[in-house]
């Protein structure tokens, strides 16, 4: 990378601090959890992106998520350009909705209706309130550890015991908001087996980021998604899948393909709005067509399936159909994964690599990681160092030990191994004791 400093960006934070709250519009791009001077983005192409003081870095956050095809695509930025002549906001329905709808449950096997909208967090707040319409009950089980957007009843940390009522984790949710959500254990079926035992009859939903993204990333163990599936069914609830990162990330057909599982309604975002502000939530006729103005659940948004939004979108999901995509980010996955052989051997005690598809987190602790009390055993001190030295090395991580780094199908073979020199170069940094930073 050129390295020109970071004076440019320190001043840009200085300035964004006074207007807006912590510098940024979404608080993890403040670097809070890793000290420094987050990088203010001048512009990004393929799999890099500039700040503005001109250092050039290989960019694994890709927008936390929605790039899958890499920055700035040409046949992204063609049908942008296209959509932006003809005008980009009309409030009134365009053929593009429904190109986009249909390309979304082709895909995705469970899903025959959707319903755009502007967010993860409004797609998953929606469909929340579709299953307690459709089911006529309350409570809702959630996993601790699981992020599905910033809405009232999802602000919760589990309180201590097997499942348990979630305690508000911000001020300004009340106790109220969040009394009908259960927070059961990632990867523990006698957790949701208990909430069931409880409260089965009062329970619409169970929704689960198939795929937890946002504590890191951690798998589902083999039998965790189809034993929900079955625990839904023997109690009349719902399964919401959150595929907001999963959804043509890990696979086509998102994670219900990948291993298997049909959902009742499936949340989206991210990637289907090819990186422009989206969400959408969809699922079978019977549950959908209770959405107004079909049904009687209201929802809805002025800027929802924005002629822009769509094009973008549309463009990139019908890159995504070519069959070899999911093949070479698998492919790219597994060779970070082997590259980082030799420091595996070396720490194999302090580090752990978790990885689906092209989804992929480097925990500082000792694994495996299969829940969020796993995943709070980090050292984060560890992984903070391990950052700024992997940034200095002109690679950019999300700047958090829990969230997910994305491989793009614009990283090339030569910025994978530019990526693995730096990362063992970096853990031996961060690792040896002799040449841990001061
Ligand atoms: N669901 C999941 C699984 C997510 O990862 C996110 C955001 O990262 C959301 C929901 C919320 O999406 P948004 O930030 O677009 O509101």
């Amino acid at each position: 990378m050129s390295d020109s400093g970071t004076q440019r960006s320190r001043s840009d934070f200085d300035a964004a601090r006074g207007l807006i709250p912590g510098g940024v519009n979404s608080p993890v791009r403040a670097f809070g959890s890793v000290g420094g001077v987050p990088r203010f983005i001048a512009s990004a192409m393929g799999s890099k992106i500039t700040d503005v003081d001109g250092n050039t870095f290989i960019d694994y956050v890709g927008s936390w998520g929605p790039m899958i095809l890499g920055h700035t695509d040409g046949t992204v930025l063609d049908a942008l350009h296209d959509a932006a002549r003809a005008g980009w906001s009309y409030g009134a329905p365009t053929e593009a909705e429904t190109d986009v709808a249909r390309e979304i449950c082709e895909a995705l096997p469970s899903v025959d209706m959707v319903r755009m909208v502007n967010s993860g967090t409004e797609a998953t707040m929606s469909a929340l309130r579709l299953a307690r319409a459709y089911t006529g009950r309350d409570k809702i089980v959630k996993f601790s550890g699981c992020y599905h957007g910033h809405h009232d009843a999802l602000l919760v940390a589990a309180g201590s015991g097997l499942a348990t009522f979630g305690t508000p984790t911000s001020p300004g949710v009340t106790r109220a908001n969040t009394a009908d959500t259960i927070v059961c254990t990632f990867n523990d079926l006698d957790s949701v087996r208990a909430a069931f035992q409880t409260h089965g009859h009062e329970i619409a939903c169970i929704i689960v980021e198939p795929v937890a993204g946002n504590m890191g990333v951690v798998p589902p163990g083999p039998d965790f998604l189809g034993g929900l599936r079955e625990l839904c069914n023997t109690h009349d609830a719902l399964l919401i899948l959150d595929e907001v990162m999963t959804g043509f990330r890990v696979a086509h057909g998102g994670a219900q393909s990948r291993f298997d599982v049909l959902p009742d309604l499936t949340t989206l975002g991210k990637i289907v709005g090819g990186g422009l502000p989206v969400g959408a939530y969809g699922g079978g006729t019977d549950i959908m067509s209770r959405v107004s103005p079909a049904g009687d659940v209201y929802q809805a948004g002025t800027l929802s399936g924005n002629p822009l939004t769509m094009a973008a979108g549309l463009t990139t999901l019908r890159l995504l159909r070519d069959t070899t995509v999911y093949e070479r980010l698998e492919a790219a996955g597994k060779s970070l994964n082997e590259g980082l052989a030799p420091s595996w051997s070396k720490y194999r005690d302090r580090l752990y690599f978790a990885r689906v598809g092209s989804m992929f987190t480097l925990f500082f602790t000792n694994g495996p990681v299969e829940n969020f009390d796993d995943a709070m055993r980090c050292d984060q001190q560890a992984h903070a160092a391990w950052f700024h030295e992997m940034l200095s090395r002109g690679i950019y991580l999300p700047p958090s030990q829990f969230e997910a780094c994305f491989i793009s199908l614009a990283h090339t073979e030569n910025d994978l191994r530019a990526t693995i020199e730096a990362m063992g170069e970096s853990i031996d940094a961060v690792l040896t004791p002799s040449k841990r930073p001061r």
